[in-house]
C-alpha cells in the first residue's frame, strides 16, 4: 500500500508563551507519534545541552553556508542568534510518511506557512488578554505605564495568531498538550487528506 506523506505541524507562538515547554512535555509522552525536527543554530549551548539532541550547534559561517545552499526550510534571526530547520530532513521523514513536529518562532512560522501551505499550523496563546491586564495590574509592582506598554506588547503579539489554523491557549501544559494531539489527530481526518486514498481505492489502485 502507498504511504501517505506525513503531516507537518507547526506549534509557534510569542516569545515566553511557553513553546518549549509544551514540545518537550508532548515528546516525553511515550504515544506521542510525531518526529521532532531538531534545529540548527549558531546561539552556544546551554548548560546540559547536547549538539545533535537539543539542536544542531553551527558556527556563523556554517549557518550562512546553510542558507547559501538552500538547506533550510526556514531560518530566523532571533535575539542576536539564528535558528533555521533543516530541509532534507524535513522532506525525508514525510516522504517515510512521519509527521513532523516544528516548534519555532514566528518568523519561521510564516516562511513555513509560505512554503508548505498544507501544514497544520498551531498558535500557542497564552491566558487570556483580560486575564493578562488583570495579573498586571493586580501585581501591584508595575508602573501605570509599565503595565499599558506589556499590555500593548501583548496585543500585538496576539494579532499574529491570524496567520494560524488553531490556537491553542497554554492555560496548564497539560491540557496544551492534550489540544495539540486532538488537533493534529482531526486533522488527520480531514476529508481533503483522507479522500485521495479512497479515491485510489476505487480505481482499484490499493
Ligand atoms: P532558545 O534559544 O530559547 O532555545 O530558542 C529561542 C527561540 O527560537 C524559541 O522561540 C524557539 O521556538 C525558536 N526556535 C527554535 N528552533 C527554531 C528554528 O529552527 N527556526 C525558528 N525560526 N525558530 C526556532
Amino acid at each position: 500500500m502507498r504511504k501517505e506523506r506525513g503531516l507537518l505541524i507547526v506549534l509557534s507562538g510569542p516569545s515566553g508563551v511557553g513553546k518549549g515547554t509544551v514540545r518537550k512535555e508532548l515528546f516525553s509522552q511515550p504515544d506521542t507519534n510525531y518526529e521532532y525536527s531538531i534545529s540548527m543554530t549558531t546561539r552556544k549551548p546551554r548548560e546540559g545541552e547536547v549538539d545533535g539532541v537539543d539542536y544542531f550547534f553551527k558556527s556563523h559561517e556554517e549557518f550562512e553556508q546553510l542558507i547559501g545552499e538552500g538547506r533550510l526550510l526556514e531560518y530566523a534571526s532571533y535575539v542576536g542568534n539564528y535558528y533555521g530547520t533543516p530541509l532534507d530532513y524535513v522532506n525525508a521523514t514525510l516522504d517515510a510518511g512521519r509527521d513532523v513536529f516544528l516548534e519555532i518562532e514566528v518568523q519561521g512560522a510564516s516562511q513555513v506557512r509560505d512554503k508548505v501551505p498544507d501544514g497544520l499550523f498551531i498558535f500557542l496563546a497564552p491566558p487570556s488578554l483580560s486575564e493578562l491586564e488583570q495579573r498586571l495590574v493586580g501585581r501591584g509592582t508595575e508602573t501605570n505605564d509599565v503595565i499599558a506598554s506589556r499590555c500593548l506588547a501583548a496585543r500585538d503579539e496576539l494579532e499574529m495568531m491570524n496567520l494560524y489554523d488553531f490556537v491553542v491557549e497554554n492555560d496548564e501544559v497539560h491540557l496544551a498538550c492534550d489540544r495539540v494531539n486532538a488537533i493534529v489527530t482531526a486533522e488527520h481526518c480531514r476529508r481533503e487528506r483522507v479522500e485521495k486514498r479512497y479515491l485510489s481505492m476505487l480505481k482499484g489502485e490499493y
